[in-house]
């Protein structure tokens, strides 16, 4: 099964592709998750990624593309693949479909993560990430409940660079809602409500 998951920044995507990742063995691929080692290992992707990351601009299509395309042919993916943060324009979307036809891999469904902007303000704001292993908590996490490892906001979770995220997702992501309805792939998910209860639509949408 191949998924793509849609939703503005904060809507939940990571939580619900986690919990995809548990029940059905599918390949996680965040392109926020690896162009933020990238920054971190100082390579040559995320030195040039992160200027526009840190304003919360979208990276270039070009480089987002030929990551993307090396990370789908890995051999982890054969079982099939939860693609989340990617894609995000509307290229990325023509470039994802040759990419998946040429690996003889349709895709199964674009899950949209449907959440109120304000509420997605209040939520990143708040919002902490374990430096070790990832896991998403919230300011009143001290520590990582999950390996206790330090808690840290990241760069661009203030509120100046999410109401500019908000806008990027706005202007360049959202079309991509009406390109999977034209595809018949578009499945709309309420996500402004707990986790759990959000996973369980998913389940039931994707009849896991
Ligand atoms: P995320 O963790 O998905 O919110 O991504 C964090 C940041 O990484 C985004 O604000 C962008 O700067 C960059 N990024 C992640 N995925 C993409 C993508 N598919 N296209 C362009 N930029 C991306």
């Amino acid at each position: 099964m191949n998924i793509v998951l849609l939703g503005a920044p904060g809507a939940g995507k990571g939580t619900q592709a986690a919990k995809l990742v548990e029940d059905a063995g599918l390949c996680h691929i965040s392109t926020g998750d690896i162009l933020r080692q990238a920054v971190k290992d100082e390579t040559e992707l995320g030195l040039k990624a992160k200027a526009f990351m840190d304003a919360g601009d979208l990276v270039p299509d070009d480089l987002i593309i030929d990551l993307m395309r090396e990370r789908i042919d890995q051999p982890d993916t054969a079982k099939g693949v939860i693609l989340d943060g990617f894609p995000r324009t509307t290229t990325q979307a023509v470039a994802l479909d040759s990419m998946l036809s040429d690996l003889g891999r349709p895709l199964d469904a674009a899950l949209l993560i449907d959440v109120d902007p304000e509420v997605i303000v209040k939520r990143l704001s708040s919002r902490r990430m374990c430096r070790e292993c990832g896991h998403i908590g919230t300011a009143s996490d001290a520590k990582c409940p999950v390996c206790g490892g330090e808690m840290y906001q990241r760069d661009d979770d203030n509120e100046t660079t999410v109401r500019n995220r908000l806008d990027v997702y706005e202007k360049s992501t959202s079309p991509l809602v009406d390109y999977y309805r034209g595809c018949d792939l578009l499945i709309t998910i309420d996500g402004d409500r707990d986790p759990d209860v959000v996973y369980k639509d998913v389940k039931g949408a994707l009849g896991l």
